[in-house]
């Protein structure tokens, strides 16, 4: 049930003008009626002898119609205060809480804010400020429509009300961002409020009869220390929110002094990969792969380059930014499209190329068109493309589509690899229905192989689950003889890594194919 849990400023001054009124209505009447028992006015009297006077003009006539008058003057005057109250509270309502969730909105929840404060302020406490802000929700709405999408955030609001006391407050600031003030005696309170906020995310919501989950980012800023006013206690709680979005693990962030620096780095090296997308400002280099049955280079993977300002920004880096931000779409396409325009200088009819695909590149309805499109523009054989998708890519919900496009992939003659397998989460059960064709084992479990026998033996296992299920397997990061020479030993197919290559631009790969043809 929605209730007031403060009065707001204007509330408040009009109850003190209410109460002025009333004091200064009193103060006159006294003073005239003292005034009259002084000057002792003889008001009944004349009026008596007035309406003997004259009393052909029908005075009780008039009289009594004059009270009617005033009867019904103050009847209208009762019912319009009572329209003007209900208006009020309408516009109140309209005014201080979300028509979707009724829960405070931002107006109202920063009110809120402010008075908890001022009180803190008072009684020496502190407040805490939760910025939540719920991940992939756009999804949700364009998945289910909008209405469901409504009732999603109805439910994500009750529940985030039904973690916290009464006197605390929740609130909606819009889209998909929620504000949690809470007043705390000392520190202490903090961990368990947002372990139970945490725990919301655990329970499926239902939607259309099927159970969704969902996650959320948040950030916690605290008064006193992260900010005096309401405004600056918002921005810092939305920053630590967004150190969290970025970071992608699910915590609840505290907020730092360092988070705003991180932060306006982030937003520099947003803006300026959108500006380098549109000069196109990136190369390629090609990384070989060897077949450890015949020690023959049976391909090589394209890895995207982006010097900035004169230095070269770590790949992963700006891949994930380009993911987060959308721009992978394009990215991705100008990288495939230059590796295949590229290959015709050094790739044989014999080996094959390696593209990498995130999952937001895989997900697009086009996807399978874009690959069919790039191979057609520049005469490239389907059969030397290899897809090296990660395994976040195909853990989503939407499974049959995923096995669809596969399945068209396989159809063209296009392969497709997982790539950093292992650390990721997919599903074994999963993997042996879709039509991939080779694993390629995180660099992590390479490097690890000589130090720990665990890893070897994971290894190991990873190499015999790929054979036996007919796919053929690569150790990436392979740094060293030894490594190189344990894994044929385990009977791994093939090899990446700065031992056997490291990745090289268009211009030094097209020399050294020119001299050994030689
Ligand atoms: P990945 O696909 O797993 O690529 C292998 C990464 O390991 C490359 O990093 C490569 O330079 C590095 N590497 C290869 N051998 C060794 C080694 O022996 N030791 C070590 N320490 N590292 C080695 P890079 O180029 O920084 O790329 C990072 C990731 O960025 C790639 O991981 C891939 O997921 C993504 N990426 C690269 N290029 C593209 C692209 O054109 N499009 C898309 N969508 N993603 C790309
Ligand atoms: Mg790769
Ligand atoms: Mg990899």
């Amino acid at each position: 049930m929605k209730h007031k849990l403060i009065q707001t400023s204007l509330e408040k001054e009009v109850r003190e003008r209410a109460k002025r009124d009333f004091f200064y209505v009193c103060f006159t009447v006294l003073i005239l009626t003292l005034f009259s028992l002084l000057a002792s006015v003889d008001l009944f009297e004349q009026l008596y002898h007035f309406s003997r006077e004259h009393e052909h003009w029908e005075m009780d006539e008039i009289t009594l119609t004059a009270l009617w008058f005033g009867l019904g003057g103050l009847f209208y005057a009762y019912r319009r205060m009572q329209d003007l109250r209900s208006l009020l509270h309408e516009a109140s309502d309209k005014a201080f809480f979300d028509q979707v969730s009724q829960l405070p909105n931002r107006t109202y929840s920063l009110e809120c804010l402010t008075q908890m404060i001022h009180r803190a302020e008072r009684l020496d406490r502190q407040v805490a400020v939760i910025f939540i802000d719920l991940d992939n929700f756009k999804m949700v709405n364009d998945t289910y429509g909008h209405a469901k999408g409504d009732l999603l955030l109805q439910s994500v609001g009750q529940r985030l009300r039904n973690s916290i006391r009464k006197s605390d407050v929740v609130g909606r600031l819009g889209g998909d961002e929620y504000l949690v003030l809470i007043e705390l005696a000392d520190e202490d309170e903090l961990a368990p409020v947002l372990e139970r906020i945490k725990l919301t995310q655990e329970e499926a919501y239902r939607l259309d009869e099927n159970d969704l989950f969902l996650r959320f980012s948040a950030g916690v800023a605290i008064y006193p220390y992260d900010g005096r006013d309401a405004a600056d206690l918002l921005k810092a709680s939305d920053i630590a929110m967004y150190s969290s979005k970025i970071s992608g693990e699910g915590h609840i962030q505290l907020y730092t002094q360092g988070m705003a620096e991180t932060l306006y780095a982030r937003y520099q090296l947003e803006s300026d990969l959108k500006k380098a997308i549109q000069n196109k400002d990136f190369y390629m280099e090609y990384q070989p792969q060897l077949s450890l049955e015949n020690d023959q280079i049976i391909g090589y993977e394209a890895l995207i380059r982006w010097e900035r300002k004169g230095e070269l920004v770590p790949t992963a880096q700006f891949i994930q930014v380009a993911e987060e931000t959308g721009h992978i779409e394009e990215l991705g396409l100008w990288a495939l499209h230059q590796a295949l325009e590229d290959a015709k200088f050094f790739l044989r009819s014999d080996q094959v190329l390696g593209v990498n695909i995130t999952p937001r590149q895989f997900r697009h309805s086009d996807f399978v068109y874009q690959i069919q499109g790039g191979l057609s523009i520049y005469g490239f054989s389907p059969h030397q493309l290899v897809l090296e998708v990660t395994e976040s890519a195909l853990v989503s919900e939407a499974f049959d589509d995923i096995r669809q496009k596969l399945t068209d992939l396989r159809q063209l003659g296009v392969s497709v690899a997982i790539d950093d397998f292992g650390i990721g989460y997919s599903s074994l059960g999963r993997l042996k229905d879709l039509p991939i064709t080779c694993l390629k084992i995180d660099q992590l479990f390479t490097h690890a192989l000589m130090t720990s026998e665990l890893d070897r033996n994971l290894v190991s296992t990873l190499i015999t689950l790929a054979r036996n299920l007919r796919l053929s397997v690569l150790a990436e990061g392979v740094e060293t003889k030894e490594q190189l020479e344990l894994l044929r030993q385990m009977g791994c197919h093939l090899a990446q890594g700065f031992y056997i290559g490291k990745p090289t631009s268009l211009a030094q790969l097209a020399d050294s194919v020119k001299f050994s043809s030689e």
